[in-house]
């Protein structure tokens, strides 16, 4: 019960590696603000399950959405751990990439975390304790044919998490980042089955991961025994990378 009492926001919990989260803070025993875009009932189920929570609307790509996540966290006491999980894709090559793509994915994904982070680390400075976890990708670290929007706003998530770090490390909050591989949630479940198989082909434990094997490493970043450990990147790929 390592986190036990504590605040703690994450964006995009109604589903997937979010949600797995959120259940693993729960038993960490943080209060949990469950986040999500459209999707009211899968929230509702998540903080049923955790008891101690409450779930917000909030779009994370748009700045009204960032501030009224942020204003409902310090409304419950004041924000201790942020994860920043809510993300999009929008695949396809390069060359025929609609800009719509290209802007949509960058600002939902790395648009939301500059802006969570931001709001976050303002009033974590002040209280001077706290802790973000930004959800990131090995797409980013290795490329992905039919990525490049999503490989790029996952990598500047990366570079932004090492600079944040740095900015806010004197008054000991931190910032890291975790990078999973091929995960079965909605995200990959749209994945054509070929496609799938040949990825397993390439994991050293031959098969994708679940997204409660992603969400010990975040609770284990927000926590205590992660104390002198800032600016990183986790990969929990199944030995993909
Ligand atoms: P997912 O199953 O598609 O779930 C996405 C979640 O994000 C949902 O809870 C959704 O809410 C929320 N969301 C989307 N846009 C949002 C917005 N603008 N504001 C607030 N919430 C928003 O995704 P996932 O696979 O769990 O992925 C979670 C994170 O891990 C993402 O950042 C993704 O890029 C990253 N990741 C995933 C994989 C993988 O293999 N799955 C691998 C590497 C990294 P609603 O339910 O309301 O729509």
């Amino acid at each position: 019960m390592e986190l036990a009492g504590k605040i703690v926001v994450v964006t995009g919990a109604s589903r997937g590696i979010g949600r797995a989260v959120a259940l693993e803070l729960g038993r960490a025993g943080a209060r949990v603000i469950v986040n999500y875009k459209e999707n009211a009932a899968a929230a509702a189920e998540v903080v049923e399950q955790i008891g101690n929570a409450i779930a917000i609307q909030a779009d994370v790509s748009t700045l009204a959405g960032v501030d009224a996540l942020i204003a409902a966290a310090e409304a419950e006491g004041g924000l201790e751990c942020l994860v920043n999980n809510a993300g999009v894709t929008r695949d396809g090559l390069l060359l025929r990439m609609p800009d719509e793509d290209w802007d949509d994915v960058v600002n939902t994904n790395l648009g939301s975390t500059f802006r969570m982070c931001r709001a976050a680390a303002t009033v974590m400075l002040s209280r001077r304790r706290g802790a973000i976890v930004n959800m990131t990708s090995v797409s980013a670290l290795m490329g992905n044919a039919g990525q490049s929007n999503y490989a790029a706003a996952k990598a500047g998530i990366i570079a932004m998490t090492r600079s944040l770090s740095r900015e806010i490390g004197r008054r000991q909050i931190r910032c890291n980042a975790v990078a999973p591989g091929f995960i079965d949630t909605d995200m990959t479940r749209v994945l054509p089955t070929e496609l799938i198989a040949g990825v397993t082909q390439m994991v050293a434990l031959r098969r994708l991961g679940r997204p409660d094997e992603v969400a010990p490493l975040v609770r284990f970043l927000l926590g205590p025994g992660a104390s002198y450990i800032t600016g990183q990147t986790f990969v929990v790929d199944g030995g993909l990378s």
